[in-house]
């Protein structure tokens, strides 16, 4: 897609979303793009499902997508089918590249993500960035959970946005402002299936050997990764691991 096109595009999205609040900014982005061309990554963390629920009253069964690294807790695998049922959506799931998986193995072990960051963030690579890739480039924008409050490398999200790391497609973010409280609030007013994890002490929530549940009063995301340095943690679906890197040499 050509920078003009892209920007063609951005036309019929409000130029100042950030005073919108979460329904009309995904009013504003199926409207601008199309139910085809817009899809909700989800790693059905609760943020996920709220999104899902508010997409599902503006449009029927909205595309979702997930990325199954094959190291998913199996509480993640029972939520996809709780999900699909309870909103009657076809979950796109992205697997990795087989023979990436094999070669990295090989080389490095089953395990390699403990060794050191570089390892880890080519795991990270392999089962999740590469499949990204190749889920965006079937859509004109892709719509995700992320909250400002969540991480300092998310403080800044806008809740729409052009992301050039993959073909100058919309970013969309409606939950950009919300507190995990009001995202708890909604999931509960609303009966919505939730993560099974969530209820033993597991606030965020990816591959099984790299989340740990955490302490009452402890940042939400440091069961991630949590054996290195704070500012590393991201898996590079929204940071550039030249940027992770970068962060954990400081
Ligand atoms: S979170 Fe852990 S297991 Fe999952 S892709 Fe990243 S390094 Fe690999």
């Amino acid at each position: 897609m050509t920078a003009r096109s892209a920007i063609r595009r951005l036309r019929p999205v409000p130029s100042d979303a950030e005073g919108y609040d979460a329904e009309t900014v995904l009013a504003a982005a199926l409207r601008a793009l199309g139910r085809d061309r817009l899809v909700l990554s989800a790693s059905f963390g609760p943020e996920d499902i709220v999104i899902l629920d508010l997409l599902s009253r503006i449009e029927a069964r909205p595309r979702v997508f997930t990325l199954d690294t094959g190291r998913l807790p199996n509480e993640t695998y029972e939520l996809i089918e709780r999900v699909r049922r309870h909103f009657d959506v076809a979950v796109e799931v992205y697997v990795p590249d087989a023979s990436a998986v094999e070669a990295m193995v090989r080389a490095k072990g089953v395990n390699l993500f403990y060794a050191s960051i570089e390892d880890r963030l080519r795991c990270c690579e392999v089962r999740k960035v590469a499949p990204l890739r190749r889920a965006l480039a079937t859509v004109d924008g892709w719509v995700t959970g992320l909250r400002r409050e969540q991480a300092p490398t998310r403080a800044r999200t806008p809740k729409i946005s052009l992301d050039l790391e993959h073909g100058l497609i919309w970013k969309v973010a409606p939950l950009a402002d919300w507190t995990e409280a009001q995202v708890w609030e909604h999931i509960r007013a609303n009966d919505l299936p939730y993560h099974a994890l969530h209820d033993r002490g597991y606030r965020s929530i990816g591959c099984a050997p790299c989340t740990r549940a955490v302490d009452p009063g402890e940042d939400p995301r440091a069961g991630r990764w949590w054996w290195e340095a704070p500012e590393s943690r991201e898996c590079g679906l929204h940071v550039r691991h030249a940027e992770l890197r970068k962060e954990s040499k400081r």
